[in-house]
């Protein structure tokens, strides 16, 4: 194994293709799986199995890390499997993109005494990867199902996770969401060198065996209001993440070669699953031979200048209006961004788009840092008469995202939301104020990570099914 192939092997992804010149595929196949079978091992065992498991207490699942390692240093893969599972309904998919250097194997005590974490998030995919390999990954074969049903708005994560919990019990499952494919942003938000496509169509596609019914295409508030839907079904859950934009007021904002972050990543999720895209294939939104501009140092700006590398852009440069200490995004995926070429220009930020139709250039001015501010971070402040040009063909805004006015769009006034426009609710039950309504993932918590929308899916789906239980005993005793 050469060191390129030994890095893909520790970050958890696919190994690059080998030429059938080289070694038959077989064969390599075969060299390949012992060597990452002795790679989780050796990882596994790397665990000191220490008396208070941080690594478990700081993923958001809990998952029973310690356990499942030791499971996989003894060779017993599928019990490793069948554990990780019981408290994840992705293993895979959350052991290839969780920021694993903020929850678990930041935790990790062997990483806290200097000696390198084990690879927590890498061993996960492992053994999932082999549970699906194997065949032990089956549908739900329910024993009897219950007249009772739950309509889920939203296919992301937060969703997908509460149907499957729900469908376990042998509740009737409709998904119904906007896009013509489910999986939310893990579909078309999340790029695919970070997270392979055909993982979350595998997992949607067991859901449907498992008898899940999707209605895509589908939007509430369009093709049907809240209040509708309610009808249909004896509980809701609201599901349907974040995805207003934020925008960004300057001189020239409303140039044509100004993308919102969503646009630009969806369609290049798009082209990679095959999908003809105008704006893709007429260059609006390939990066291919520009000078990008991404503005915004969080996650998303992340996977804006690391797409716009894969895309063969002429050159990127990253606008962040702190330094590297104050970036809100991993700090994995800034080495990861300029190790691939992504030039940061710390303590900047935009003042003027420079143009006629198109951006030609930004007009950027430097900042300094003061005094910590309410978020716990050194607040940016203007440097005065520091203005300098970038020149520029595409800029990506990606300041984060809001969400959008649910009581309008689903045509539902007396839907609480809070000041930040996330759904309201009791937080022990998970409901909103409309009976029989409940909410999880990003439209709960502001835009934030897939391993918790699933934890809040779970978790709704633990509430929902009490109040069905109720609803169904309280009519029997009024029958
Ligand atoms: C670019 C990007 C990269 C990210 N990278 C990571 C990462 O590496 N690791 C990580 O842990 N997290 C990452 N995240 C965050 C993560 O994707 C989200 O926290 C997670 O997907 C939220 O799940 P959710 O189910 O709440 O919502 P979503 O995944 O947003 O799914 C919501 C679904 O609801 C549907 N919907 C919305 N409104 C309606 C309606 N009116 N009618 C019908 N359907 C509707 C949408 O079409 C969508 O399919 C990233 C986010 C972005 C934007
Ligand atoms: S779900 Fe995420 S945080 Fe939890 S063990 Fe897996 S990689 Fe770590």
């Amino acid at each position: 194994m050469t060191e390129k192939m030994l890095k893909f092997v520790n970050v958890g992804m696919q190994m690059p293709s080998k030429r059938s010149t080289d070694i038959r595929t077989e064969d390599f196949k075969e060299i390949y799986n012992k060597f990452v079978n002795d790679k989780a091992k050796e990882q596994s065992s790397r665990c000191s199995q220490c008396g208070v498991p941080f690594c478990q207490i700081h993923c958001p699942l809990h998952n029973n890390i310690p356990d499942w390692l030791k499971l996989t240093a003894e060779g017993r893969l599928q019990e490793a499997y069948e554990l990780a599972q019981s408290t994840n309904n992705m293993p895979e998919i959350c052991g290839s993109i969780c920021p694993q250097d903020r929850l678990c194997e930041g935790n990790c005590v062997i990483e806290k005494a200097g000696h390198g974490t084990v690879t927590i998030g890498s061993v996960e995919k492992y053994i999932t990867d082999t549970a699906w390999e194997k065949g032990w990954i089956k549908p739900i074969k329910i024993l009897k199902e219950i007249n009772q049903s739950v309509g889920i708005i939203g296919a992301g994560p937060a969703g997908l996770a509460c149907a499957e919990e729900l469908r376990k019990f042998g509740y009737k499952i409709t998904i119904y969401d906007r896009y013509d494919r489910p999986g939310g942003l893990l579909i078309y938000g999340i790029p695919n060198f970070k997270l392979e496509k055909f993982a979350v169509e595998r997992r949607t596609n067991l859901l449907k065996e498992s008898g899940i019914n999707f209605k895509q295409d589908f939007e509430i508030g369009k093709d049907i209001s809240l209040n509708e839907l309610r009808k249909k079904h004896d509980a809701i859950l609201i599901a349907t993440g974040v995805y207003k934009s934020r925008e960004i007021n300057l001189p020239g904002s409303d140039l044509k070669n100004i993308f919102p972050a969503i646009e630009f990543l969806t369609a290049s999720n798009r082209k990679g699953l095959g999908d003809k895209v105008k704006n893709f294939d007429n260059r609006m939104l390939n990066a291919e031979n520009k000078d990008v501009i991404v503005i915004g140092g969080g996650d998303t700006g992340m996977d804006c200048v690391r797409t716009a590398i894969r895309q063969k852009a002429k050159s990127v440069k990253c606008l962040y209006r702190r330094d590297r200490e104050n970036m809100p995004g991993s700090a994995r995926e800034v080495y990861n961004a300029e190790e691939e070429g992504v030039e940061f220009v710390w303590l900047s930020r935009p003042k003027k788009f420079i143009g006629t139709t198109q951006a030609s250039s930004v007009l950027v001015e430097k900042m300094k840092l003061g005094r910590v501010d309410s978020s716990g971070r050194k607040k940016p402040e203007l440097i005065l008469n520091s203005e300098f040009e970038i020149k520029t063909d595409m800029i990506i805004k990606a300041l984060g995202f809001d969400p959008e006015s649910l009581p309008e769009l689903f045509n539902s006034p007396d839907l609480l939301i809070s000041k930040w426009g996330t759904i309201k609710i009791n937080l022990d039950t998970m409901e909103a104020n409309i009976p029989g309504v409940f909410a999880a993932g990003d439209i709960v918590r502001g835009a934030s990570l897939v391993v918790w929308a699933i934890r809040d899916g779970r978790d709704s789906a633990a509430s929902i099914k009490k109040y069905l239980e109720n609803k169904k005993n309280k009519s029997m005793e009024a029958a």
